[in-house]
């Protein structure tokens, strides 16, 4: 699989790095590279308004491409597919497009999870302050699990949306989801599902899930920076109004009225992301030929042989044990160790983690830390990977006490 991945291609002299920072951004296969070269050197051209022959090749595989998106996350219909560019810009068009449509009020109440990457909570907060809504953050249970019972407790009539990621990116533990949408949907609130730490991982249905909105970014799933997707119920994008404006978006300009285009177009003010989009596409059949179950089954052994091994070391505390929750990451704190420290020495022996607070600064406040080493698996890593992150921890471990 490696060999799929030129990143891997070893460099003279040079030993090869174990790449086990996954969560933050995936390398990328070739097919993924030759697509994105061959769409810039065979059929570049801006899409929608050409009458010429490129710029219809160009459409057909802009618009397969979206058709690819909706069938991946098992959408209802391929209008309900928004290109973006990744979690943060679909959750912020969300949040805005719903205080814009006055669907959030004063008084009102959205609801989030203490271990929400930033990027789920802070749109979230703007909103609130625009609209004098209220936020309520759900706690974790004392074995870091989201508190059901805290969260039911939460929601009323007040209740407008629930936004919760379905895999924490700190702690690598997976939500009760299908259960959270189920709870909000009985008080008729919204909920916004962030699938970053997803869908590179577990096979995603979002009927299945019951969400209304749904995004993911495409550099985590082997595609490009700059690319995602925000999936939102089509009646709902229906009744809510556009958020940018310009061309594409718009059916009839005058200078006393502009009508908007259908979806999904409403949404898509400008030129698109084309090459990203084509290109997150090829991304996401490549997930389909490696088959997710496959996948998964090959990253539960992984991190398993991770957490076991990390758990064998002296005085090192993996976040949420050996949760039956666990996803494709595993998150340590070293009481009287730095996490920068042990990132720095690992780095040095060619390991390549992420420390710090991924993002998740109130998690941490609420866990009392400032901050983990996380190690993140993929597709392409091998038990030889976890070995020699494993015993490289060891000896950086052993250097710092
Ligand atoms: N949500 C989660 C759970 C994440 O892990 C990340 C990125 O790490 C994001 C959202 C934000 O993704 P992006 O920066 O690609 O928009």
């Amino acid at each position: 699989m490696k060999t799929d991945f030129p990143f891997f291609d070893p460099l003279p002299g040079e030993s090869e790095v174990v790449y086990l920072d996954n969560a933050a951004t995936t390398q990328k296969p070739r097919c993924v590279l030759e697509a994105l070269q061959n769409y810039y050197c065979r059929i570049n051209a801006n899409v929608h308004r050409g009458a010429h022959r490129t710029s219809r090749l160009a459409t057909e595989a802009h618009e397969a491409a979206r058709r690819c998106v909706s069938q991946f996350l098992h959408a209802a219909s391929e209008r309900e597919i928004l290109f973006t560019s990744g979690c943060t810009e679909g959750i912020n068009l969300v949040a805005q497009v719903l205080a814009l449509s006055g669907r959030v009020r004063e008084g009102d109440e959205i609801v989030v999870s203490t271990d929400a990457h930033h990027s789920n909570i802070v749109p979230w907060q703007m909103l609130c302050e625009r609209v004098g809504a209220k936020l309520r953050v759900v706690p974790l249970t004392p074995d870091l699990s989201f508190d059901m019972t805290a969260y039911t407790d939460m929601l009323s009539s007040r209740t407008r949306v629930v936004a919760v990621p379905v895999v924490s990116n700190a702690l690598g533990l997976r939500l009760p989801v299908e259960e959270i949408t189920r709870a909000a949907k009985e008080v008729g609130a919204l909920t916004l599902i962030d699938g970053a730490q997803a869908v590179a991982h577990e096979m995603v249905d979002v009927q299945t899930l019951g969400c209304d909105f749904f995004v993911f970014s495409g550099h985590k799933v082997y595609g490009p920076t700059g690319t995602g997707a925000l999936l939102g119920k089509e009646e709902l994008l229906e009744s809510l109004p556009p958020w940018k404006g310009g061309g594409e978006m718009i059916n009839q300009v005058t200078f006393a009225r502009t009508t908007y285009n259908k979806l999904p177009f409403k949404y898509e003010a400008g030129t698109p992301n084309i090459a990203g989009n084509i290109v997150l596409a090829e991304a996401l059949r490549f997930v389909q030929r490696a088959g997710l179950p496959t996948i998964h089954e090959h990253e539960k052994k992984l991190v398993r042989q991770l957490v076991a091994g990390l758990r064998e070391l002296p005085g090192v505390h993996v976040l949420g044990g050996d949760s039956p929750q666990r996803s494709s990451l595993v998150s340590i704190h070293v009481p009287q160790v730095h996490h920068y420290d042990l990132g720095t020495l690992l780095d040095q022996m060619n390991i390549a983690v992420r420390t710090g607070h991924h993002c998740c600064q109130p998690l941490m406040q609420a866990l009392g830390i400032t901050g983990t080493t996380r190690y993140s698996v993929a597709v392409y890593n091998t038990e030889e990977d976890i070995h020699r992150a494993l015993s490289a921890t060891r000896r950086a471990l052993d250097m710092l006490r």
